[in-house]
């Protein structure tokens, strides 16, 4: 139990980086250098008034300097991020590289969700670094077999390679095709394709919904990122019931 709680402050505590990792991406900042300033009105924030959600919910969701709102998004990521990694400790039931493995794929997958959400980019160093790591300790430790991740690699990538050469980059973009590859090293052959199909089913079913609440037209821009790595996490933790209910479906 203690261990439970353990993960999920890990969690929230990785959360409030990936909330100031992304700022700090979008506004071309380092995020080594510099102190937490308010993106509003740009004063420092003091330790006290940075404490992941605690200081969201003391300052009830106000800078204390310019009393602008703070976005929901970050105390939402923070926990959401607690709450993911808790539950993932408490499935694999222990410490291990697996479940090191299972947080390291969901901290850059909820970057890439988030970023792509707000931002509608997908950035390399969310896909293609981790992926190559992935890559390397999936093939040292087994953990599949390297025809299963090199398949699926090949299916995530070349899926929207096709794609990108048919629609000469209109449709998508090279993130998406990046994003793919590191879905393929994730959850290797054939469980890239339950991904790709959730994460098409999810996609067309918000846009019809957004579109019925005309918040949307169809040229709209679809962060398509949010639902890969969405889809990607879904698929990691219960691809084999996914595919398992839709075959017997058929
Ligand atoms: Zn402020």
């Amino acid at each position: 139990m203690i261990h439970i709680l353990i993960l999920f402050i890990i969690g929230v505590l990785l959360g409030s980086f990936l909330n100031a990792w992304i700022w700090r991406t979008r506004e071309k900042k380092s995020i080594v250098r510099g102190r937490s300033i308010c993106p509003l009105c740009g004063a420092s924030i003091m330790w006290f008034d940075n404490i992941p959600v605690i200081s969201f919910l003391i300052l009830a969701g106000k800078c204390r300097a310019c009393k602008k709102p703070i976005a929901l998004r970050y105390p939402i990521v923070e926990l959401f991020v607690g709450i993911v990694f808790a539950y993932t400790y408490w499935k694999h039931g222990m410490i291990s590289l697996e479940l090191i493995r299972d947080l390291f794929i969901i901290f850059f997958l909820t970057f890439v969700f988030v970023y792509d959400l707000f931002y509608k980019e997908i950035w390399d160093r969310a896909s293609t670094i981790p992926a190559i790591i992935l890559a390397l300790f999936t093939l040292i430790y087994g953990w599949m077999a390297w025809q299963s991740m090199l398949i699926g690699a090949l299916v995530g990538a070349g899926f929207f390679l096709l794609q990108f050469v048919i629609s000469k980059g209109k449709w998508i973009g090279g993130g998406d095709i990046r994003l793919g590859l590191f879905m393929g090293v994730i959850l290797g052959w054939p469980h890239i394709l339950v991904a790709l199909m959730i994460a098409y089913v999810v996609g067309a079913v918000i846009s019809i919904i957004l579109m019925a609440l005309k918040k949307k037209t169809l040229a709209s821009e679809t962060p398509f990122g949010t639902y890969l790595a969405f889809a990607t996490v879904l698929t990691m933790f219960w691809g084999e019931q996914i595919m398992s209910w839709y075959i017997g479906l058929l």
